[in-house]
């Protein structure tokens, strides 16, 4: 069985790489912060000193990193996976970078004779912890067909996109619909509220029509409209997710006028110190700058739907 290697613990990658271990892969990993590697030790992980410590011992490295300067960092930087792995390694990116990264990266890896797989994810944390994920992978056949008993081990729906880069394209055209989504509910349940309409009359018309949507039906009524702002995906992960949204639109002389619009109503709820609570409470952003209450279904309400 092939080594893995993984790198990046936090809300994403602790319970992925929790989910290769339980399934039995050997896995070597490393996070900045030596907290969840402890987490992960306990279930007979190895924790390496560095990023070059995983890239001498895996075969296939995983990484799972906040944005684009990380990963570009961690796999071409000077003590990088690059500089410390050898030809025939794996590098599978899942991280939400810009698309030009991704490319950037297999160049770079190609020139070495290490190929590079990328496999963003979609759905949210819980769905991690649960080994309940999507991925989104752009790899050639041999590449997909390598890594897929490993992305079986954390997820239930795999998707083979296309050839490197593949990936994280479709990735953006998700997310475009997923966070956009959050701030046309944000707006019109502000205005429900603002109407003094009965909150949870308003989600059973609009769910029974063709207004709903996943974060309307699944997401809000599990999380802010029960008053859980914790994060699964935050609000800064959402405004960069975004504004990558809109520059790799802008490269490609696609006008996204709804994705500006939206990502400064995310800047909004990052300068009220938002930034750290779940996407979702984009919607309380609002309606506090607004100064309508923040809506929220009564103890004990069961979602239809
Ligand atoms: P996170 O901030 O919780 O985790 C990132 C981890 O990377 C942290 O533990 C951090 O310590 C570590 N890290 C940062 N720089 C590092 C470095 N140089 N070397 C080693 N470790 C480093 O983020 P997350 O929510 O797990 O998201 C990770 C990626 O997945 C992001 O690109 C995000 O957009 C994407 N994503 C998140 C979700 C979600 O619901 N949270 C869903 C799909 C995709």
């Amino acid at each position: 069985m092939e080594k893995v290697g993984f790198i990046g613990l936090g809300r994403m990658g602790r319970g992925m790489a929790s989910n290769l271990r339980r399934k039995g892969f050997e896995l070597v990993v490393y996070d900045l912060n030596p907290e969840p590697m402890l987490a992960l030790e306990k279930l007979g992980a190895r924790r390496a000193n560095g990023v070059a410590g995983v890239a001498q011992a895996a075969d296939v490295v995983f990484t799972m990193l906040p944005a684009s300067p990380e990963v570009e960092h961690t796999i071409m930087g000077p003590d990088g996976i690059l500089a410390n792995g050898r030809r025939g390694q794996v590098i599978v990116d899942m991280s939400t970078v810009e698309p030009k990264t991704t490319d950037l990266i297999a160049t770079a890896a190609k020139d070495r004779g290490l190929t590079v797989v990328d496999a963003p994810v979609g759905r949210l944390a819980a769905h991690a912890d649960r080994g309940e994920s999507l991925f989104m992978v752009g790899a050639s056949d041999e590449d997909f067909q390598r890594v897929l008993p490993m992305l079986q081990a954390m997820g239930t729906t795999i998707h083979h996109c296309g050839p490197v880069g593949a990936g994280i394209r479709t990735k953006l055209v998700n997310n475009y619909l997923a966070i956009i989504s959050c701030q046309l509910n944000a707006e019109a349940l502000a205005l429900s509220q603002r109407f003094g309409l009965d909150l949870t009359k308003t989600l059973e018309v609009c769910y029974g029509t063709t207004a709903t949507n996943g974060q309307l039906k699944i997401n809000w009524p599990n999380k802010v409209l029960r008053g859980d702002t914790e994060a699964g995906f935050t609000i800064d992960l959402a405004h960069k997710d975004l504004s990558i949204i809109i520059a790799a639109a802008n490269a490609e002389h696609v006008p996204v006028p709804v994705a500006a619009a939206a990502r400064e109503m995310f800047s909004l709820a990052r300068a009220a110190g938002h930034g750290a609570a779940d996407f979702s409470a984009i919607v309380d952003s609002l309606c506090e700058a607004a100064g309508i209450n923040k809506p929220r279904v009564p103890e004990g309400w069961q979602n239809p739907v």
